[in-house]
């Protein structure tokens, strides 16, 4: 549904998922893949056969499908497709970091991330095409264009990073470990974690994304557990709850404030679910416990919101919760209104949580290079001229009148 100020919002399919015209049979629950299958004749239990093939293995075409019979693989080619979308960009930061720009059949495009570390890795995915809310610190929110991703979408950002990862399983091979410890010649896995942390706010999108997280943690597929997907929220606090009863995933949430009056001007969601509705919401979420905190994204603003004052209060607040602290030094895009905190006030602000009890990692920036690290994102960058500026402001106010934010 296009809504005011050309701004679209809709999450009715929006005709073939493929250049092909063909249907997929990627983002189809398993009910779905036998309804699809059953237009063509096909019977029930070619679904679970299919969906192996697809999620436990990767394959791309219907002839590797080695236990379907020929006339039927025949068929699948014919009416079905397992075509990815096209990789517009692939670059691989200096880090290691590799960012996939997608085109989508409508031309619209997302960005999708891998962050290697030594024993795992993450992928950081995306749920919209751009973004409807307009945080002050945020590239994605500039973007003007939004609509939501399909399930099918989601899920096969995971498949464009497990392609060109190679991680697979392949018959015949070890099985990928997902540590390096001793005792198998499985080469490491580096794709072990999901971070619900890409362009838009998930719980904008809350069935397509959990319809693409069911797939990807269904354990005769793809298998990445809950314990693995971690789904970040700018605060939408009605869906927290069904988030946490539904998916039990883990839950970050995109803080950056203490006070109602900072936070309404940087992440204007706040003006809706003000901090204590959303701290309320945290506290009742269904699964977090001291094994299993809830963590708060604390994006650092050099004389915004970097304070010790800011760092005594954080703690105040989140008394009670189960919760740790991400510090994420701020990213610059071009044309950002604001700059990182000094990486000495970062620290300070680091071990004061520290000393009252709450782990509070900095976040080291991967793949600036790129332009791949947190809230960098966006499909095009931009060179800001002053006119260029007050269209973005622009964008940003008309963001919010839409999403009834306006002040
Ligand atoms: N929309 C969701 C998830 C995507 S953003 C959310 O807001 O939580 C992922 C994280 O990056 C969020 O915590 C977001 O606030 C943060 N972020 C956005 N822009 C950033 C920037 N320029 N520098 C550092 N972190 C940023
Ligand atoms: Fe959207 Fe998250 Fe960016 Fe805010 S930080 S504009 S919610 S993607």
């Amino acid at each position: 549904m296009p809504c005011a100020m050309g701004i679209t919002t809709h999450n009715a399919a929006f005709g073939p998922l493929t250049a092909s015209g063909k249907q997929t049979l990627i983002g189809l629950d398993l009910d779905e893949l036998a309804s699809v299958l059953a237009t063509q004749g096909m019977e029930k239990f070619r679904a679970k056969q299919v969906w192996n093939w697809v999620y436990s293995r990767g394959v791309k075409n219907f002839d590797e499908m080695a236990n379907i019979a020929k006339p039927t693989r025949d068929k699948l080619k014919e009416h079905f497709t397992l075509d990815r979308p096209t990789t517009s960009i692939h670059q691989k930061s200096e880090d290691g970091t590799q960012k996939w720009l997608l085109r989508m059949v409508d031309g619209q495009e997302v960005e999708t991330v891998h962050i290697p570390e030594e024993d795992r890795g993450a992928l950081c995915v995306s749920s919209q095409v751009g973004c409807t809310l307009t945080c002050r610190f945020c590239h994605t929110g500039t973007q003007k264009l939004v609509r939501n991703l399909q399930a099918a979408e989601i899920v096969a950002q995971v498949m464009v990073a497990r392609d060109a990862l190679n991680e697979w399983p392949q018959p015949g091979k070890p099985a990928i470990g997902s540590s390096g410890k001793p005792g198998g010649e499985a080469p490491l896995r580096t794709l072990t974690n999901i971070v619900m942390m890409g362009m838009g706010e998930p719980l904008f999108n809350y069935e397509n994304v959990a319809k693409a997280l069911r797939i990807v943690m269904d354990g005769d597929g793809i298998a990445i557990g809950k314990r693995r997907i971690t789904l970040s929220t700018s605060g939408v606090v009605p869906m927290i709850k069904r988030c946490g009863q539904e998916l039990d995933v883990n839950l970050a949430v995109s803080l950056h404030a203490v006070t109602d009056e900072l936070r309404d001007q940087i992440v204007p969601l706040n003006r809706k679910y003000p901090i204590k509705e959303l701290l309320q919401a945290c506290r009742t979420y269904p699964g977090a416990s001291n094994s299993r905190r809830i963590t708060f994204e604390y994006v650092m603003l050099k004389g915004v919101n970097d304070s010790m004052v800011d760092a005594r209060q954080l703690v105040k607040m989140l008394r009670g919760i189960p919760a740790k602290i991400n510090l994420i030094p701020f990213n610059a895009w071009p044309g950002s209104p604001f700059e990182c905190s000094d990486w000495n006030v970062i620290e300070k602000f680091s071990d004061l949580l520290n000393d009252e009890g709450y782990a509070s990692p900095i976040r080291t920036p991967r793949g600036r290079d790129i332009m791949a690290a947190c809230g960098q994102l966006k499909s095009a960058s931009l060179k800001l001229s002053a006119t260029e500026r007050a269209e973005i402001d622009r964008i940003l106010a008309e963001k919010d009148r839409a999403q009834g934010l306006a002040v």
